[in-house]
This record gives structure tokens, C-alpha cells and sequence, in this order.
């Protein structure tokens, strides 16, 4: 039966602010349209469909793969940043399609003949899976293979953190002066995986990642497809069904760490309550875990 062409979509049309595991982000997202989550306590933005002036405050920006639902809002970042007179963005791209965002970038210089100095060769920055690169000095991020129809890379986030050492815990200030002047080291250092963003995906790139990546505290996943949609047609365009999420959480379970999950991409075709009915079918210990961008 056709549909009534103004149907609910499941998304407003509006980012959501999300507060999971202690982490403040902004996440948009709808299939085709755009997909940006926004991470201010690392400054970085996860893909760019398009920029919001929040995410052009951001100054690293880390593209998933080149579809312009993921990737077209840099043109912005760049210009917005460019205008408050800060030039120090880094983006980061597949390897493999870095050659053409430069020159996408290229174009718009350009095209807008405002003779901007090129510092793209040092701002645009090709990953390749296995790639480790820093954001700061207390965060790295770790880069691997998934499987779309365009070069993507998934981005697991690791996090340094400073704990004053338990010797040195309630010690007056002079005390710990001094140590440091004797060189003595005051603070231990822990390691946390923290965020895990993979873009668009088939669901074999969640059976081959190494399972450490979801070792996180929140990890956002592809759901694109849910209900009567032939998983053959997620298949071809390499997309997930949500049946297909499920069926991998039931067959192996430890595959999924401790992460909290935040679906995402959800097709237009779907209305919100379609959305929310399939969410309440997937397994109990799998959906107390979800987040549902809607
Ligand atoms: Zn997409
Ligand atoms: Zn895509």
C-alpha cells in the first residue's frame, strides 16, 4: 500500500544531546541526510554531513568515509573556522580518499577566489587501518577497516587519564612540591577506551573487528534497515539491518564488551513508532545497552 507521502519521519530534523557513560555529545543522524556527533571534551567532531555552528568550534574533525552524507559539512567547518581567524583544523579521511577531499577543497577556494592560503596538505589527513594518531597529549585514537561501499574507517577513542598516586593522596601542596622537584613521579596513568564511532557498515564489519574496540564506553553502530526490508538489500549497499545486530548479539554476545550502544542512520523510509517497535523486539540484554537516535 503507498504511503502517506507526509508520514511522520522518525527524526525531527534536530541533533539530540546524549549524556552516556559520562559523556556529553551531540549526535544527528538520518540516512542519506547527515550524520555529525559532536565530542566538545576531545574536540572532535565524529563525520560531518553538515556543520553546525557547534561543530565548527570543534577542531578535529574525523570523516568515516567520503559520502557526502558524512563528509559534505567540511566545506563549512573549514570556511566557519577560517572566518573566526582559526586555521588549525585537522581532518581526517581514508587514505584512499584523501587525494579527492583536497581537491573538493581545492575547488571551493577557488570557486570563491579568496585566495586563501593552502595549508591543505598539512590539514587533510589520510588514515589507513591500523593507523594510531593523537588528538592531544592525553588522547589517541585508533583507526580500523570496515566494510561499506566507499574506504571507511571505524574510530576507537583511548583516553589517558591522571590519578594522583595513593602515597601522595592528601599530602599538603609544599609536600608534593617537592617530590616533583626530586623527580619523583606523582601521578599513575590509566589507559580507558572510551568512544567507538563506526560509520556505514555491513554487519560482517562487526563479526571481523577485533572485539577490544567495543571494550569502550559508548559505541555508535549503523541500523538502517529494520522489519519487512530484505536483508539482501542492506546487504547491497553496504548497510546493517537491525535483525542482523540482533542475531550477532544472540549468537555471541562477548562480541559486544561493555559498550553502550547508540544506533543510528535509520532510513527515511521508517517512521518513528516503526523504529520503536522493532527496538522493543531486540533481546532485553542487548536493548538496555541502546540508545536509539530518533
Ligand atoms: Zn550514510
Ligand atoms: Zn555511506
Amino acid at each position: 500500500m503507498a504511503r502517506d507521502p507526509l508520514y511522520p519521519l522518525h527524526n525531527p530534523g534536530v541533533p539530540r544531546a546524549l549524556s552516556i557513560a559520562g559523556h556529553e555529545l551531540v549526535a544527528f543522524s538520518i540516512s542519506g541526510v547527515s550524520t555529525y556527533v559532536l565530542a566538545p571534551a576531545i574536540d572532535a567532531c565524529f563525520d560531518m554531513g553538515h556543520c553546525p555552528v557547534e561543530g565548527a568550534r570543534l577542531r578535529n574533525v574525523l570523516l568515516t568515509h567520503c559520502h557526502q552524507d558524512h563528509s559534505l559539512g567540511v566545506v563549512r567547518h573549514r570556511a566557519l573556522r577560517q572566518m573566526w581567524g582559526d586555521s588549525r583544523s585537522k581532518v581526517f579521511i581514508p587514505e584512499e580518499s584523501r587525494a579527492a577531499l583536497v581537491a573538493v577543497l581545492r575547488a571551493v577556494d577557488a570557486m570563491e577566489g579568496r585566495g586563501r592560503e593552502d595549508t591543505l596538505d598539512k590539514d587533510v589527513v589520510g588514515v589507513r587501518a591500523g593507523d594510531t594518531f593523537e588528538l592531544s597529549k592525553r588522547t589517541r585514537v585508533e583507526a580500523f577497516d570496515v566494510i561499506h561501499k566507499a574506504p571507511s574507517r571505524g574510530y576507537s577513542v583511548i583516553e589517558r587519564r591522571r590519578a594522583l598516586k595513593e602515597s601522595f593522596v592528601g599530602r599538603p601542596g609544599a609536600e608534593l612540591g617537592a617530590a616533583r622537584d626530586r623527580g619523583e613521579e606523582l601521578y599513575d596513568y590509566n589507559d580507558r577506551r572510551t568512544i567507538t564511532f563506526i560509520g556505514d557498515s555491513t554487519i560482517e564489519t562487526l563479526e571481523r573487528v577485533d572485539p577490544a574496540v567495543f571494550d569502550c564506553d559508548v559505541a555508535f553502530l549503523e541500523a538502517t534497515h529494520l522489519g519487512d526490508t530484505d536483508r539482501a538489500v542492506s546487504q547491497k549497499y553496504g548497510h546493517t539491518h537491525l535483525d542482523e545486530l540482533a542475531a550477532l548479539f544472540r549468537r555471541t554476545p562477548a562480541r559486544f564488551g561493555r559498550a553502550q550502544f547508540v544506533l543510528k542512520h535509520w532510513s527515511t523510509r521508517y517512521a518513528r513508532d516503526e523504529i520503536a517497535a522493532a527496538l522493543r523486539a531486540l533481546p532485553e540484554a542487548f536493548r538496555a545497552r541502546i540508545t536509539a537516535l530518533l
